[in-house]
């Protein structure tokens, strides 16, 4: 059945506000927005303000962000348990409005599997562009759960092994990080050499590459190397800055990883803690003088490191980008159509029109006003189906 939505205020992703005068029409068959004649059926929405799902362009859907179930990356996870997490946590992205997520790192090629389900119309859940395993050196940031790459050559064959399975995106590991001991933000991890050969076997296959660096020399080994977009980057400089506006490399911010750890520190180890109160306020910085330069950002939460949560985070997230320095608009944008950018998705998602697939949220306030609405209650459609928890 073809349904009409009229009278709400519509930011579309390509506008710049919530406007009056959208409506817009979904084919619940095809589950895509279609233009809004022949419709059978009416649904007003006066009063109510509607934008496009959100994007979260970095989870962990594998991981549970209290280590009930399973710890990531510890060799007694299984596949089950694992499959098990995933299938909870994406109805719990769902219902914070999130239709689309990149996961930036997996086990056992869950992400994989689960997105061609969803592609299928098997389970309702985001679409998924996965990472499977990472690509980290040995001994590296998340080794456990990695492939374990040394030299350019050992990067092609796993990346390409990766991309045989049927990854959308290969991740890689140029720093260190918060969340395992004995080792640091500042660490450097795989070269740029190294991460150069990532990408281009991504990009060879039309497919996209990303990394994780917090410090700045890791970062910028990373934007030289031609990823598509950084994750975290805690620690930028004027030079790194320009850097990315140079080279039009996104940011993946993850605001809400050191939050979370920082708001929940008499829980977790010593070690997560110290380093995660050491680098919040920099990072906090690094993004807002990142978003006030104009550098493209999209949003991600880091979903499923310790205590970041899946049913709540992007749409903290989103405000997050805001208190650091974004414009309301830009974190928006971070969250809708600069995510189906960075993801390679543009053709399907990110914006309401014609053609493109029918994810929405319907909220009761304007996010553009109070960008904390976006964490109020809201209806959230996904291929054009109410998701009903
Ligand atoms: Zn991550």
């Amino acid at each position: 059945m073809k349904v009409l939505y009229q009278n709400a205020k519509v930011f579309t992703g390509k506008n710049t506000e919530f406007a009056d005068g959208i409506d817009f029409a979904v084919d619940e068959e095809t589950g895509k927005f279609v233009s809004p004649d022949n419709t059978e059926k009416t649904v007003d929405l006066s009063g109510k303000y509607v934008m496009p799902g959100m994007i979260n362009a970095h989870t962990h859907i594998v991981a549970d962000p209290y280590n009930k179930i399973a710890i990531l990356g510890d060799k007694n996870v299984t596949a089950a348990k694992s499959t098990f997490l995933a299938l909870g946590n994406l109805k719990k992205l769902l219902s914070d409005g999130v239709t689309y997520i990149r996961d930036a790192g997996s086990v056992f090629d869950v992400d994989i599997e689960l997105a061609d389900l969803e592609t299928s119309g098997d389970i309702q859940a985001p679409g998924i562009i996965g990472s499977g395993n990472p690509l980290t050196m040995t001994g590296g940031h998340f080794s456990n759960g990695s492939y374990e790459v040394d030299g350019v050559d050992e990067v092609r064959k796993y990346a390409r092994l990766a991309l045989k399975k049927g990854v959308q995106n290969i991740k890689m590991m140029a720093t260190g990080g918060v969340s395992f001991s004995g080792e640091s933000p500042w660490d450097v991890q795989m070269t740029e050499e190294e991460l150069r050969a990532g990408v281009e076997e991504a990009h060879h296959k039309g497919r996209t590459a990303c990394a994780h660096a917090q410090g700045t020399e890791g970062i910028q080994n990373a934007v030289r190397a031609g990823v598509d977009s950084v994750e975290h980057a805690i620690y930028l400089d004027e030079e790194t800055i320009q850097m990315f506006l140079d080279s039009g490399t996104y940011i993946v911010p993850t605001l809400t990883a050191p939050w979370a750890i920082n708001e929940n520190a008499e829980d977790l180890p010593p070690f997560m803690v110290e380093k995660s109160l050491a680098v919040s306020k920099a990072h906090i910085e690094s993004i807002g003088k990142a978003a006030k330069a104009g550098v493209k950002l999209a949003m991600g939460t880091d979903s499923g490191t310790s205590y970041n949560n899946f049913d709540k985070n992007s749409s903290i997230e989103v405000a997050m980008m805001v208190d650091a320095g974004a414009t309301p608009l830009q974190a928006l944008q971070a969250a809708t159509i600069n995510g189906a950018d960075l993801l390679n998705v543009a053709d399907k998602a990110g914006s309401i029109e014609p053609d493109k697939l029918a994810d929405f949220i319907v909220l009761s306030e304007n996010p553009l006003v109070n960008i904390s609405a976006l964490q109020n209650k809201k209806d959230v459609y996904k291929k054009g189906q109410l998701f009903v928890q």
